[in-house]
């Protein structure tokens, strides 16, 4: 019973073996060379070019300033439409670059930003839609990418939680003209801290490179405002350790997954939230929605239990960003326009969720949530 003594977390992060590590800081110490694109560096890109199939990427020490510097990059200004559910950082990078952001409720199923409700919040300020793929469940790409055509609008993804996603034989970040990955310890693929953007449009790449590292063009020229957003060789390194143990944590977690699908699936007042169709899934995270009715419970009540058990689910994404108090007093906060959002922040749970998790540990989880009061 020594496995019930530890806390179980939601996910831990994809350890290399040090060794690994350490071959790649053998070099780095002969170069003496830790930033400003180095040679892991430009491995590091040049790998993740080819496995995640992107026209143009740029590394970064983490998602949220790539995240601010394609907004920069896209000269956005004036209002984004954007989803209240999510991370912080979606609408802070909004926040940051001076505009404001219009919070458009979700789709109850998907729980990506609804594109029919997109249309009626563009007004003559608009300049893009900011959706993020929640869990690697992509956005209505298609019909999103509708909408900005008809009204001359920029498309912007946060794809933290979608490394390797592919939806309808396209990489995830073929959608839209800039898509953002984390690269955080949580996510699955990480550098210990990073990030990128993909995008198409090859115009964009010197540009984001002169913005993330200060707007420099050469020793004589300093060209925009940028900021230092730079990936260092440390974190290319751990990237270049990391990688090539991602495929198989993906099979281990989608083992995990059909365990947890077959023991919840069935019940009634659970949701387990899937990618659709013609969609890869980044195993990212496994997600419920629990309809407090149908179960009899509230999905604070599974938490609760689960957490006097030392077992750490999480409530992605709860509280709705449109609840924090720099936000909520935007007319597009108000509850009574994000019906779906609000319903659905109640009721989402993320239950622990990485290859390590033991049988035992997947059944006491299982088991946990099943035993109602
Ligand atoms: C993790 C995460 C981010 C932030 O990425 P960092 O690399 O930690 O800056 C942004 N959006 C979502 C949805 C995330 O999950």
């Amino acid at each position: 019973m020594t496995e019930s003594d530890e806390p179980i977390l939601v996910t831990r992060p994809l350890m290399p073996k040090l060794e690994n590590y350490n071959r790649y800081l053998e070099d780095i110490w002969v170069s003496k060379w830790l930033s400003n694109g180095g040679a892991k560096h430009r491995e590091l890109e040049a790998r993740l070019k080819e496995y995640i199939d992107a026209p143009n990427i740029s590394l970064f020490n983490n998602g949220t300033t790539a995240l601010m510097t394609a907004v920069q990059s896209l000269r956005l200004q004036g209002e984004v439409i954007t989803t209240p559910f999510t991370f912080p950082a979606t609408t802070h990078v909004l926040a940051w670059n001076n505009i404001t952001p219009v919070f458009c409720d979700i789709d109850p199923i998907r729980l990506t930003i609804d594109p029919e409700k997109i249309e009626r919040l563009i007004t003559a300020k608009t300049t893009a839609i900011l959706g993020v793929h929640v869990y690697g469940v992509p956005c209505h790409v298609d019909e999103i990418q509708d909408i900005a055509d008809r009204h001359g609008l920029r498309v912007i993804y946060d794809g933290a939680h979608s490394f390797t996603t592919v939806h309808n034989g396209r990489p995830i970040a073929d959608y839209g003209d800039i898509t953002m990955f984390s690269f955080h310890p949580t996510k699955l693929f990480h550098t210990g801290e990073g990030g990128a953007l993909v995008f198409n449009d090859s115009n964009l790449k010197q540009r984001i490179e002169y913005l993330k590292n200060f707007g420099i063009k050469n020793e004589e020229e300093v060209l925009l405002p940028g900021i230092n957003g730079k990936m260092g060789e440390l974190q290319a390194a751990m990237g270049l350790s990391v990688l090539p143990l991602v495929k198989e944590e993906q099979g281990l977690r989608s083992e995990i997954r059909k365990i947890y699908t077959d023991a919840l699936g069935e019940v009634k007042g659970i949701t387990i939230i899937k990618v659709p169709e013609n969609t890869t899934s980044s195993e990212q995270y496994f997600c419920i929605c629990i309809d407090e009715v149908e179960f009899g419970e509230s999905r604070d009540d599974i938490y609760d239990r689960l957490k006097a058990s030392n077992i750490m689910a999480r409530k992605y994404f709860s509280p709705l960003v449109s609840e924090y108090p720099c936000y909520s007093s935007l007319a597009s906060a108000s509850r009574k326009y994000l019906p779906q959002a609000n319903r659905i922040t109640k009721n989402v749970l993320c239950l622990p969720f990485y290859g390590g998790l033991s049988q035992y540990d997947i059944n006491r989880v299982i088991n946990l949530v099943l035993l109602r009061k």
